[in-house]
């Protein structure tokens, strides 16, 4: 069974992300801050209503579009996204055609490898031909200091158009210095990583990999349509106007 929480709890689909940290965690795939990040992202989850707003459906509809649009879209996998959705991230880089590449804050040897051997294991059952890249950085993202700068010249360098969830702000800020469209998914929509993104979905990343999972790839709206500033304040105000008259 993969984790002890009855379906029926009303908080079952958060202490199933909480366990799938747990397993990973016990795997040596995630850093000692991971379950801290975790822990922010829930915060705003639950200020949001835990529900894709309407906002983040539609710069989700954008960003598929930006990525099936691309010459060289690339997946930037960490711990937290092979931990909380590795199956989903997978199916999407198997719908858009594109590589994942694992570039993790907090490089190790031994992290890489847990993580790189938890994607393929997931790849092989899933059955899918998806390119996991990360093994063998040659490349490094001008801007950032240290092994966490490290990336793969055919994947993340030549990349135009980056999915980056759960990113770090500073490393946000250097793709997008590099001219890349970057697009965020993150729950924080005052976080660094949301503000400096191309584009920004606020959305919990396992919900809005399924939802992306499910949109038919006809009809999406154009790229240009998307409001960076639109959609972040529209996420603020879904937060703040929730408040009101609560009790
Ligand atoms: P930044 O560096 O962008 O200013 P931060 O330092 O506040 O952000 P980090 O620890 O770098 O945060 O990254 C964690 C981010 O990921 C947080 O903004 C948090 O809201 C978000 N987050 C955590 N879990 C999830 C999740 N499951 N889905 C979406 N976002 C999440
Ligand atoms: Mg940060």
């Amino acid at each position: 069974m993969e984790h002890a929480a009855d379906p029926s709890h009303p908080r079952y689909r958060s202490l199933l992300m909480r366990h799938r940290l747990e397993v990973a965690a016990k795997k040596g795939m995630l850093a000692d801050s991971a379950l801290i990040a975790h822990g922010r992202g829930e915060a705003y989850d639950y200020l949001l209503g835990e529900t894709t707003i309407p906002s983040a459906d539609a710069a989700t509809r954008i960003a598929l579009n930006a990525l099936m649009q691309a010459e060289h879209p690339v997946l930037s996998v960490n711990g937290n996204v092979v931990a909380l959705a590795g199956d989903e991230i997978l199916r999407l880089a198997n719908k858009i055609g594109c590589p994942l590449e694992v570039n993790i804050f907090y490089r190790t040897p031994e992290r890489m490898e847990a993580l790189l051997n938890d994607l393929n294991e997931r790849k092989e059952r899933l059955g899918l031909d998806v390119d996991i890249l990360g093994a063998e950085p040659d490349a490094t993202i001008p801007g950032l200091k240290g092994p966490r700068a490290k990336c793969e010249s055919k994947g993340i360098l030549r990349a135009d158009t980056i999915l980056v969830p759960l990113e770090d702000g500073d490393r946000c800020e250097a793709l997008v210095a590099m001219g890349k469209t970057v697009i965020v998914i993150d729950l924080n929509p005052l976080s660094r990583s949301s503000q400096r993104g191309s584009m920004t979905i606020v959305d919990e990343l396992s919900r809005c990999l399924e939802n992306m999972l499910e949109m038919p790839l006809e009809g999406l709206p154009s790229v240009e349509s998307y409001n960076h500033h639109q959609t972040l304040q529209n996420a603020l105000d879904t937060i703040v106007d929730g408040m009101k008259n609560k009790f």
